[in-house]
């Protein structure tokens, strides 16, 4: 297929037609994602490497990911019992001395390491009888030359990249430094001019050489933060030509503002509704009542009486004739909610019923009253989003503590042919900032403010050395009649071992510690109707210790139960801490939280246990969640609909996301198809990169 016109190195053809790669390294870099010339000039370094000693190390404290570059001072290689060996390497950087530890190791490594050479290393520092070490670290010896470009030897700094097996660092430099001879030229802008010139950001072609070959680190710092903009720039136009058609769509029910209903539910409330709901409810009531299909998110702290104002939304659909629906993500919390809404609907012209999954009796005659409108509010899990599942008239749907919903879970259920509203309901407070990118296709409404005469859990971070302290505090709310949980995590990697802990935990608690008070083990080995029954039986009060990996429902409400322990507490996550202490302070009584350190402990994980200790607030802390782990870690893995970022960091790029946002939202306004002149460019370089996703988000 020789075309005349076409150049013989096109910067998107395959990487393995490029002499000198060939087949066998065209495949290890395919793993890398990388595919063609430009895709390998758009693999960042994910750190840069420097080649003199920085004696920052005496910073650090164990726990902590540590880079830096020091010198060899011995080599230690011995053999053990079972006939492998440990290869030790001691290591200083003038301050500090440390040693790193290989267990297993390619044999090239004995006689890889001398005194006096330096080396560059990346790990985690831990700690081994009073002395500081590196398991398995990455490394890289610095005067290591062999088969380096001259080019790379003169260098101060040297980019790192992420690797694949049989791919060596030098490898890629010299890979890269030679495609960028080949292929430079033909890289091409993405941003238009005029946002350059706004940002005085350099062009695409320089940005992209300095993030590999930049000598400044202040410098490529600027550059990535091009690199940031761009992506969210783009990211932002997505969602501003959504929101555009969204809006434009006016396909949505309109309902009438109706309130038969709402009056008789305000009359027979046992409390009186915050401002933070009423705003809300007003928000809601608004949209359902225009031609838009809502799409909103109501984003409220644990306890802030989400379900009531979803309730209130609910009855303005059954007023104007049509179904409404509650989806939760558990069986237990589809119960508990139906059971109090059907409490608040006694005596009400409101039939109320409850669909769960599996197969059960009595469940075949719901699915008909819901087919043939007999239910105004069916309250379920999933199994409401079934095909079966058919609804004679659905006019909204709430769906509780949403976070696990991806973007595609929306786009099907706002396709549903009635075109009901939507209502996601949220007990994860997000920053704005995350919001505007992973929830760019929803409206958001906020309750900041909690019931009042709620008392303020205290929380204690206390060590784990002091463990049966705090076994006799809790032992008299026990006392009390009040009801305890305890948690310890499941750590992923040996589920086993900890799911072994959770049990030993459960005997010692039940045998040593309380055997006067019945106590239950839950954990996510069970079977659903073993965690249903042991859940129900902890509800009823009639068991009062409840010792559990993290797989207490969200949203599980028992009052009576006032103390929760975390074992661990420095292994979880912020937002994980908060949801779990969540589960308390839902009375009327005094809560308590324990937080249970154990050693050695992070840097990280002691900000996040002193965090907890001095706020409740879960906006506060969300931003600070976020801030120490970063957004990719912050929904944990599967969650879907969100947006991978490879530069931008939400909590560092703060300021860029508002820009980009606010530059897409006006060029989108002006012209939302891109069809004008000046814009052309632009539209083909969206054009390239979301052919094919568009259809997936504009729905
Ligand atoms: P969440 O927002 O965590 O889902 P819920 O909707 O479960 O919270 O409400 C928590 C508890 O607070 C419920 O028992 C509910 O009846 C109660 N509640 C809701 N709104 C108010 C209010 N304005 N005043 C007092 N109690 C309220
Ligand atoms: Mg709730």
């Amino acid at each position: 297929m020789e075309q005349k016109a076409v150049p013989q190195l096109q910067i998107d053809m395959p990487v393995k037609f490029v002499k000198g790669i060939g087949e066998y390294r065209a495949r290890l870099l395919w793993r890398l994602g990388i595919r063609t010339p430009l895709d390998l000039m758009e693999y960042f370094p994910k750190s840069y490497m420097t080649r003199r000693v920085n004696p920052s190390l005496f910073e650090s404290t164990v726990g902590d990911m540590i880079a830096f570059t020091a010198l060899i001072s011995w080599v230690d290689l011995r053999p053990t019992k079972s006939g492998s060996k440990i290869l030790n390497v001691g290591v200083s950087d003038t301050k500090i001395t440390l040693v790193c530890t290989w267990f297993r190791f390619p044999p090239h490594y004995e006689q890889l390491f001398k005194p006096g050479q330096s080396v560059w290393l990346s790990g985690t520092l831990s700690e081994h009888d009073g002395q500081l070490q590196l398991l398995h670290p990455d490394f890289e010896l610095i005067a290591d030359q062999e088969e380096e470009l001259d080019f790379w030897k003169t260098r101060e700094i040297l980019p790192v990249y992420g690797l694949t097996d049989k791919l060596s660092q030098k490898m890629l430099r010299n890979l890269i430094y030679k495609i960028f001879e080949l292929f430079a030229a033909q890289i091409s802008e993405r941003l238009p001019q005029e946002l350059l010139d706004r940002y005085q950001y350099p062009v695409r072609k320089v940005a992209l050489q300095k993030m590999h070959f930049g000598t400044d680190l202040g410098e490529i710092e600027q550059v990535r933060q091009r690199f940031a903009y761009e992506e969210l720039f783009f990211s932002q136009l997505m969602w501003a030509r959504h929101r555009y058609y969204h809006i434009k769509a006016e396909d949505g029910i309109v309902f009438e503002n109706k309130d038969r209903l709402k009056k008789l539910l305000w009359e027979r409330l046992p409390f009186k509704l915050t401002s933070a709901q009423v705003k809300v409810i007003r928000e809601i009531f608004s949209d359902m009542c225009s031609a838009r299909q809502m799409s909103r998110m109501v984003q409220g702290d644990v306890g802030s009486g989400k379900t009531i104002v979803s309730l209130f939304a609910m009855l303005l659909a059954v007023d104007n004739g049509y179904q409404a629906a509650l989806m939760a993500p558990t069986e237990i919390l589809a119960e508990q909610h139906y059971q109090n809404i059907s409490k608040l609907m006694e005596g009400l012209p409101v039939k109320v019923g409850l669909l769960k999954g599996g197969t059960y009796k009595g469940k075949a005659q719901i699915k008909k009253d819901i087919a043939e409108s007999e239910l105004d509010i069916v309250i379920g899990t999933h199994a409401l989003l079934q095909d079966d599942t058919v609804f004679k008239k659905l006019g909204f749907v709430a769906v509780d503590e949403q976070h696990r919903f991806g973007v595609e879970q929306r786009a099907k259920l706002a396709r549903k042919s009635s075109r009901p509203d939507l209502l996601y309901l949220s007990a994860t407070p997000i920053p704005r900032s995350l919001s505007m990118t992973v929830y760019g296709d929803l409206e958001l409404s906020i309750i900041d403010e909690l019931p009042p005469n709620r008392k303020a859990i205290q929380t204690f971070v206390r060590q784990e050395g002091k463990i049966d302290t705090v076994y006799n505090e809790v032992r008299k709310e026990l006392i009390a009649g009040r009801q305890v949980y305890i948690v310890c995590p499941l750590v992923e990697e040996s589920e086993k071992i900890s799911l072994l802990d959770a049990e030993r935990l459960y005997k010692y608690i039940s045998t040593k510690i309380y055997p006067e008070y019945s106590t239950a083990l839950l954990h996510g080995k069970m079977s659903a109707k073993d965690k249903d029954r042991i859940m129900h039986s902890f509800k009823a009060g009639e068991t009062r210790i409840l010792v559990s990996t993290t797989v207490i429902e969200v949203g599980v409400d028992v009052p009576n139960a006032t103390v929760m322990i975390v074992e661990h507490a420095e292994r979880f996550g912020l937002a994980q801490l908060h949801q779990l202490r969540g589960r308390v302070g839902r009375g009327t009584s005094q809560s308590y939280c324990y937080l249970i350190q154990h050693f050695p402990i992070s840097s990280v994980a002691r900000e996040r246990l002193s965090t907890m200790n001095k706020t409740t607030d879960g906006f506060v802390i969300a931003e600070k969640d976020l801030e120490l782990r970063g957004p990719g870690e912050f929904f944990g893995t599967e969650q879907s609909g969100m947006p991978r970022f490879k530069f931008a960091s939400i909590i560092k790029d703060q300021l860029l996301l508002r820009q980009a946002r606010d530059d897409a939202f006006g060029i989108i306004t002006r012209d939302p198809d891109l069809q004008a002149e000046n814009n052309s460019f632009l539209r083909s370089e969206y054009i390239r990169l979301y052919n094919s996703r568009e259809e997936l988000i504009l729905y």
